[in-house]
């Protein structure tokens, strides 16, 4: 049977902010632009996106405060370029988000309200209530619809078509009923967002299952700086759903089952408020020494009493129903349970400000595109700061769609095949054919518990060793894989069975980055390497897997700029 071949001028695969924001500039451009989605793209991850929005607004603030924040906040490891050019357009970019009919909380003088997060040095996250993200994102994806975008909505994108150095679009299935199509075009960018699914612990969605770098990986193409998994300080006790820093901004305290609030040891002048990997840590480090609380001593407290009542059903409504439901805690009247949870990945597919994917250090791949969570631009660099990343996917993918627009008719469509589809076809087949005796929910279990116990905000070679093993021998025992479900329609075990795969692809990568990186940087904290080392490490993780599915590493300069490297302390 023929597989369908519908032709685009671009594909964008993703409908998160950044893959909205694009698509609305393709289509306002007269492109004829399609956006692939697994999920409905209003439930796309950053619907969840609680806090805020960075831009430096108020008359105490500057953009390069914001620089020089976002700067300390990676360890230096940003690329300084990369930087000023997000915070020096992120002004624009809440402005235009507002005209696009984004309602942002207002203060009492009617100026966009900015709420305090961590590392910054002004309150700088714009916000619409604890629902910034969904606010936004019914905004763009409202606006993407009236320009005439075509979604195409739970369709899963398996593969990239990319040969001779040049891409030439997707092989997609549609979830309800397994069609295979392959969509070719002159670009395609992926907006895939994050991938903390791979973590036991984590406070992402279901969907965040990387597929986006794992399919750009398996064709050779370089994953950067993975190792670095942002770890954020307050996910819900037991099931690590997030707890925004808003709660922490509007003045949220932390306390050990001492009483003690115990950020004065840690970050004497930050409190609460010290950048993320440091709050995590310490965090841990409470309940290691034995100073837990909760049920399973595996908690701290987060106090939001003092804020009162009106405050929190003002700021934090959304926060508050999250607690109660899945804690049975009312914030107004007790101390919320929270711990460490995987929450967002630095790393990704490497691209230079416009959006250009990388092919490596010095070459990039003609027609293909990144923008937002799956990308490595790398503005965050070792660790990312509260509210920069919406920011990130808003701004960057709204401009990566401009590159696109501007770039679109240098490019000559490149028919494809009905061969193109086959290796998308063969992983399909495998997965419902294959007779093992493993199931894909207990490898999963398994490859999640190991992230979280080796591969977490504390890691030593000792347990990065066991990762890698771990992860080597989940991938042999998945080709034993069966799953039950053998129909047609709607076969979520088979997307999962698919989604799997890329998860041990790329925890690959986050283990083999972690282990080769002797020193500690932002997320990325070796108990036995515990010194930032400039010397050796001021560098860019880049990695390559082969066919074998082996992992090399190579290395890429840090753009540095005006921000010159300091001890960092909070
Ligand atoms: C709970 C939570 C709260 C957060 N709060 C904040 C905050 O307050 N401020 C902040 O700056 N950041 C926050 N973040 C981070 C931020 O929301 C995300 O980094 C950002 O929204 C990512 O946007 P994106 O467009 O890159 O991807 P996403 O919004 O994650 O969208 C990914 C898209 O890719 C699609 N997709 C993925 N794989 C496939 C496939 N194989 N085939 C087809 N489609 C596919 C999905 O369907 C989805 O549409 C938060 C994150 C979480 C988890």
């Amino acid at each position: 049977m023929s597989i369908p071949i519908y032709t685009y001028d671009a594909i964008i695969v993703g409908a998160g902010l950044a893959g909205c924001a694009a698509a609305r500039e393709l289509q306002n451009a007269g492109k004829k632009v399609a956006v692939i989605t697994k999920l409905h793209p209003l439930r796309s991850h950053s619907g969840a996106a609680q806090g805020g929005i960075n831009a430096a607004l108020s008359d105490k603030d500057s953009i390069e405060l914001h620089e020089f924040d976002t700067v300390k906040g990676s360890d230096y490891l940003a690329d300084q370029d990369a930087v000023e050019f997000m915070c020096q357009k992120a002004p624009e970019t809440i402005r235009w988000a507002e005209r696009m009919g984004a309602a942002f909380s207002r203060s009492a003088d009617g100026k966009i309200a900015q709420r305090p997060f961590g590392g910054q040095s002004s309150p700088r996250a714009c916000y619409a209530k604890d629902r910034t993200g969904l606010t936004l994102l019914q905004t763009i994806y409202e606006q993407a619809h009236r320009a005439g975008v075509k979604f195409w909505d739970e369709w899963y994108a398996c593969d990239l078509i990319y040969k001779n150095g040049k891409v030439s679009g997707v092989v997609a299935f549609n979830i309800r009923d397994q069609q295979v199509v392959i969509f070719n075009a002159k670009s395609v960018m992926f907006a895939t967002g994050g991938y903390a699914r791979s973590y036991k612990i984590n406070s992402n969605a279901h969907a965040n299952t990387g597929d986006g770098l794992s399919i750009v990986a398996r064709h050779g193409l370089p994953l950067e700086d993975m190792e670095f998994v942002q770890f954020h300080p307050s996910g819900l006790s037991g099931n690590g759903v997030l707890i925004s820093e808003a709660a922490r901004g509007e003045g949220g305290r932390l306390y050990n089952s001492l009483g003690e609030r115990f950020m004065e040891k840690y970050a004497p002048n930050a409190l609460e408020l010290a950048s993320r990997d440091v709050v995590s840590r310490a965090i841990l480090n409470e309940i290691r020494e034995g100073r837990g609380v909760g049920p399973r001593k595996d908690a701290v407290y987060i106090d939001l009493r003092h804020l009162g009542k009106e405050k929190i059903m003002e700021r934090l409504p959304e926060l508050r129903d999250l607690a109660i439901t899945f804690l049975g805690l009312d914030m107004i009247t007790d101390p919320i349970l929270i711990s460490a949870t995987a929450h967002y990945s630095m790393g990704g597919i490497p691209v230079d400000i416009p959006g250009h994917v990388r092919k490596n250090n010095t070459e990039f791949v003609e027609g293909f595109y990144a923008a937002g969570e799956c990308s490595c631009v790398s503005v965050h660099g070792a660790n990312r700061l509260g509210a920069n990343s919406v920011l990130e996917a808003l701004l960057f993918g709204r401009f990566v769609g401009k590159t696109m627009v501007a770039e679109i008719d240098n490019i000559s469509l490149r028919p494809a095949t009905q061969a193109d589809a086959q290796k998308a076809i063969d992983e399909i087949n495998f997965i419902l054919n294959n007779n093992g005796n493993e199931s894909v929910t207990g490898l999963r279990e398994e490859l999640q518990q190991c992230m979280t116990a080796n591969a977490g905000a504390f890691r030593t070679e000792e347990t990065l060793k066991i990762a890698i093993e771990k992860v080597k021998e989940l991938r042999v025992r998945f080709n034993n894989i069966r799953i039950k479900d053998k129909s047609k329609v709607f076969n979520t075990e088979l997307q999962e069975a698919i989604e799997f795969g890329h998860m041990l692809d790329y925890s690959l990568f986050i283990v083999e980055s972690a282990i080769a990186r002797k020193e500690s940087r932002g997320a990325h904290y070796r108990e036995d390497f515990t010194e930032r080392d400039d010397e050796n490490f001021l560098k860019h993780t880049m990695a390559y897997m082969d066919e074998n599915g082996n992992i090399s590493l190579d290395y890429m300069n840090v753009t540095l700029g005006k921000h010159e490297l300091k001890a960092r302390n909070y």
